[in-house]
Parts: structure tokens; C-alpha cells; sequence
């Protein structure tokens, strides 16, 4: 990671009132600036997943793409992964898998680790196989929102990454949650189904729940817990 480089600056300079909120110009920037081997993009597939894969495909059509599969995904997901594969065919997605089968991770941890150390079990099924995909990058590319949560409401489209000791690159943190949907369905993408069915956010089935009309985008993660990161995006 350049220590030197203003990332903030950077992100400062960019036009966020064009088509795609300054999006695709950061993303043109980044796979010139990036050797294409050194950057990824980190997708969960969610809805924001979609639109960036799309906008990505026009800028690098066969870029790199990693997916945490934590083996505790909703058969959804891997639908739309499918989908996206079959939709997208020079982009280069890996499922990256944990270390641990979920038989290993019951025998040495118990059952249900989700319910009594959350953060124990994203830490082995996400963080360190994130880690393993992201520290040899020099930026990854993350779909994140400002106005997803409180946590995330001070991202910038470039962000140093101590965790992982390089860039995260944030295309949509201007977009809502509406411009997301228009995009999606102006350009007859294909989503996660489970998002009709009240998922705004989806990640493993045991930890997310559907969320009543009105409630917040992240409502449905890891609810009642008190956790609301997974760890991939707190330093
Ligand atoms: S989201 Fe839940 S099931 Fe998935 S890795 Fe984290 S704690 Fe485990």
C-alpha cells in the first residue's frame, strides 16, 4: 500500500453527478492504475453485487471476482451466481471456500457456532478466507453504500484497508437503495430471488432474516445479536 498516495484526495475529485455517481469512472481508474492480477472484486451477489458486475464487465470484461462460499449460503444465491456466471461469461469468478467443511468446524467448535461465537464463525468462513484471497491484491473491490448503516456512512470510493493492508475500492457509495433497483431492472439483470421476499441484504441463511416493509437494509443481519459486521469491513 502507497502510504504516501492521498486516497482521500482522490476519492474527493471524482464526479459523483453523472449516470452511474462517479461509479464507472472509478472503476475505469482503478483497472488502469491496478495491474489486472492485483485487484478483485469481492462480491456477496447481493443486489449491489449486481450492479457492479455489470458496470465492471464494461469496464474489464474478464475481471477477477472472489465469492466467499461459506457453504451456509441460501440455494438463492447460488442460483444467481449461476445466473450471473451464465450472464457474464469472461469474468473470472473463484468460490473461495474455508479451510474448515462445516463437519470440521462442528467437530472442533460444536454445532450451531453461528449461535454462540458469530464472530468466531465469520472469522473463520469469511475473514481468513478473505484474507487469503485479498492480502496478495494491492485493492479489492467492495460494494458498499454510505447509507447502508452508520458504519459505513463515512466510506470513500478509496479507502486503505489496514486489514487487509491494501485499497478498498468503494464504486456505489453514492448510490441509494432505489437508484440500485432502477439500475437492476433498466438493464433486465438478474437478482437474488429472496430480495421479493423481503431480504434487502442477504448473507448466510442462518443469520439473516426477511425484514418488515420499512426496515433498514441491514435489519435482517445477524438480528438481535447486536452485531451488524461480519468483520470484512472493520479494521
Ligand atoms: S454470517 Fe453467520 S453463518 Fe455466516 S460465517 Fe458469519 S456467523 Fe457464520
Amino acid at each position: 500500500m502507497d502510504k504516501t498516495f492521498k486516497w482521500h484526495e482522490l476519492s474527493e475529485s471524482f464526479h459523483i453527478h453523472d449516470e452511474t455517481k462517479g461509479a464507472k469512472d472509478v472503476l475505469e481508474w482503478s483497472f488502469q492504475k491496478f495491474h489486472e492480477e492485483k485487484i478483485i472484486y469481492a462480491s456477496s451477489f447481493g443486489a449491489e453485487a449486481i450492479v457492479l458486475i455489470d458496470l465492471i464487465s464494461q469496464v474489464k470484461p474478464d475481471a477477477s471476482i472472489v465469492f466467499l462460499d461459506t457453504g451456509l449460503h441460501f440455494p438463492e444465491t447460488y442460483e444467481v451466481i449461476d445466473r450471473m456466471e451464465e450472464r457474464f461469461k469472461d469474468l473470472k469468478i473463484e468460490r473461495k471456500l474455508p479451510e474448515l467443511t462445516l463437519d470440521e468446524q462442528r467437530e472442533q467448535y460444536g454445532s450451531a457456532l453461528w449461535k454462540r461465537e458469530p464472530n468466531k464463525c465469520c472469522e473463520i468462513r469469511k475473514v481468513i478466507p478473505l484474507r487469503e484471497a485479498l492480502m496478495p491484491m494491492d485493492a479489492w473491490i467492495s460494494g458498499l453504500r454510505r447509507e447502508q448503516s452508520p458504519t459505513r456512512a463515512n466510506t470513500d470510493f478509496f479507502n486503505e484497508d489496514k486489514k487487509f493492508q491494501n485499497i478498498k475500492i468503494c464504486p456505489l457509495i453514492h448510490w441509494t437503495w432505489e437508484e440500485v433497483w432502477t439500475y437492476i431492472r433498466n438493464r433486465d439483470l438478474p437478482y437474488n430471488r429472496l430480495h421479493d421476499q423481503g431480504y434487502p441484504s442477504i448473507g448466510c441463511f442462518p443469520c439473516t432474516q426477511a425484514v418488515a416493509a420499512g426496515g433498514g437494509s441491514r435489519a435482517g443481519r445477524w438480528s438481535g445479536t447486536g452485531k451488524t459486521e461480519c468483520g470484512l469491513h472493520t479494521d
